[in-house]
Parts: C-alpha cells; structure tokens; sequence
C-alpha cells in the first residue's frame, strides 16, 4: 500500500518468440517503455492527474514504431489501418472510445476528446475524424504508419491463411499499448490504444476499445488496460470480471487478475495479459502467454521494464 503514485504500462503481449528475439531488439523495447513511462512519470511528479499520466504514457507509445499503435498500427487485410482506443476515469467514470479510425497520429487522444467534449462514449468513422479535426489533433500521411515489419507480418499471414498453415505466433498476429495510473489524490485512470490483430476484417473492432473489457477505470476498485485476443476478451468481458471480483467477492486485485488471466481466459482461447492497479497502488501485470512488453515506476522508486517472465 502507498499514498505516492504509481504508473504501469504495456506494449501488448504480442511480444517476439524468445527464441527470435534479439539483443538489439529487446534493449530498443525496453527504450520505448522507458520513454513513455518518463512521459506518464512526469506528470504525476508534478502533482498531475493520472488521466493526464495515462493519456501522455499512451500518447507516447502510439508515437513508437515498435508496438501495434498508432505508427506501429498493423495492417488490415486489405492493407489499410484501423486504430481502437479508449480511456477511463476512474473518479467519474466518465469514459470515451473510438474504433476504426485511420490518419490520426495519437488514437488515444481523440478517445479523450469524446469523453471530456461530447455526450457520448464511442465514436466511429467519419464523425469521430471530424471531431478530431474540430479538436485540431494532429493527422499523418499513409508514408508515417507504414514500417516494413507489419507489411511482412501482413503478406505472412495472407500467406498462411490462403495454405491453412496459420499458427498462433504473437508478434506477427497482435499488440496493443496501454497505462493504467493512481495520481498522489487517490485517483485511477486507464488508456488503451491498438492496430487491433494483423489481416483483420476491414471493421472488425477489439476489446481495447469496449469499456469493461479492454479498457476500465474506477476508484474504488481498480483501473486495467488489457492486450490480447480480443474477441475472448470481449467475451469474457475480463476488465469489469476483474472489478466485480473486487468488488463484490472482496478479492485483491492480484488474485481477480490471476484467476480472469490464468483460469478464465486461457481456458477459453484468450491469450494475452493486462495491467491493473488499485486505489492502494498495488500493481500486477499477469499474462498467460510467452511475454508482454510491460513496465512500471511508482514515486520515489527506480522505473522497470520487462519483456518476458
Ligand atoms: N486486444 C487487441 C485487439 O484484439 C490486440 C492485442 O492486444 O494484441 O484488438
């Protein structure tokens, strides 16, 4: 228990086999969370709100080329990109989301700017890009969300599912980026932002987005941003699960998470993991697959990063 804050991020579970990994490689993850773990700390070492702290972690990993956000959105089968995010406030539970959108640089952004300036709570298609205009958020070219990584990943898959020869590989199939915070005030926050899974249907759209099961925040309970097979999350709507052990079977947080990560999702096809923290500040970052690019600072501690267990 703490009354400092606490910052966890994630860079999806769509992590590269341990057996393919390089050196060069995981030091070049574990920069890209530092960096953004930096954005997040910084704002809560300056008294900030964890909204504000989830919102510039998020913001900075979209902008990292690396995970599957923002520039490093993969590609849709019809090689295009559409990006899902949402954020949570966890005093309020105000909430906002956006799925299918294309040309903007930061997702999560606009996912703010539905919760904080409109009524609604998800926002789709070609209004959701008019508010972001209105908003004045930043858009790109196709050339910035293009790296040649998810452009193989793509032909790979396309490959592998006209032979039948599709397997479960991670790296090349998933990932997602995501923050959940507790501010100095007690407050909780979470924010999640993906490409959504490689060679997906033109307007399939994941748990990121869907508040309860990729996304979800609330004070007196906990605050998660989850990654991974996201039809089984959705299924089991495993980020509300989570709270509603909490809740009202007086689990901790490390137990609701272990048992919704490792019992409930692996026995129905859910790879991947999350990250929660409580209004204690107690963080854990479970996941039920080969890793999770995930880390963590809480104030006056050093910052952690990790890729596999
Ligand atoms: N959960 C994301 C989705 O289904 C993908 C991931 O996290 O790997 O869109």
């Amino acid at each position: 228990m703490t009354t400092g804050f606490a910052l966890a991020i994630h860079g999806g579970a769509g992590v590269v086999p341990r057996a393919h990994m390089t050196a060069e490689r995981e030091s070049a993850c574990r920069a890209a969370l530092s960096r953004a773990l930096r954005a997040g700390e910084n704002v809560l070492v300056a008294g900030g709100a964890a909204l504000d702290s989830v919102t510039a972690a998020v913001s900075a990993l979209e902008d990292e080329p690396l995970f599957n956000a923002g520039r490093g959105a993969v590609f849709t089968r019809n090689a295009t990109h559409e990006m899902d995010a949402a954020i949570m406030d966890g005093q309020s539970r105000r909430a906002g989301a956006v799925a299918g959108i294309a040309g903007l640089r930061s997702p999560v952004r606009l996912a703010r700017v539905v919760m904080e300036q409109t009524d609604h709570v998800m926002m789709i298609g070609e209004g959701a890009l008019a508010l972001a205009r209105d908003a004045g958020l930043a858009f790109e070219e196709d050339a910035y969300f293009f790296t040649q990584e998810r452009w193989d990943s793509l032909q790979e898959t396309l490959r592998m599912q006209a032979d039948g020869t599709l397997d479960n590989d991670p790296s090349r199939r998933h990932g997602t980026v995501g923050a959940v915070a507790r501010d100095r005030a007690g407050n909780l926050a979470a924010a999640t932002s993906t490409g959504g899974m490689t060679a997906k249907r033109a307007g399939r759209v994941g748990d990121s987005p869907i508040i309860g099961a990729g996304t979800f925040a609330d004070n007196a309970t906990c605050a998660i941003s989850a990654t991974g097979d996201g039809e089984a999350f959705i299924r089991r709507v495993v980020a509300h699960e989570i709270h509603a052990r909490i809740r009202h079977a007086g689990q901790s947080l490390a137990d609701a998470a272990e048992h919704v990560v490792q019992v409930d999702l692996a026995a129905h096809d859910g790879s991947g993991g999350l990250i929660a923290i409580d209004c204690d500040g107690n963080m854990v970052m479970p996941f039920n697959c080969d890793g999770m690019y995930r880390g963590s600072v809480r104030e006056g501690g050093a910052m952690q990063t990790a890729v596999y267990d």
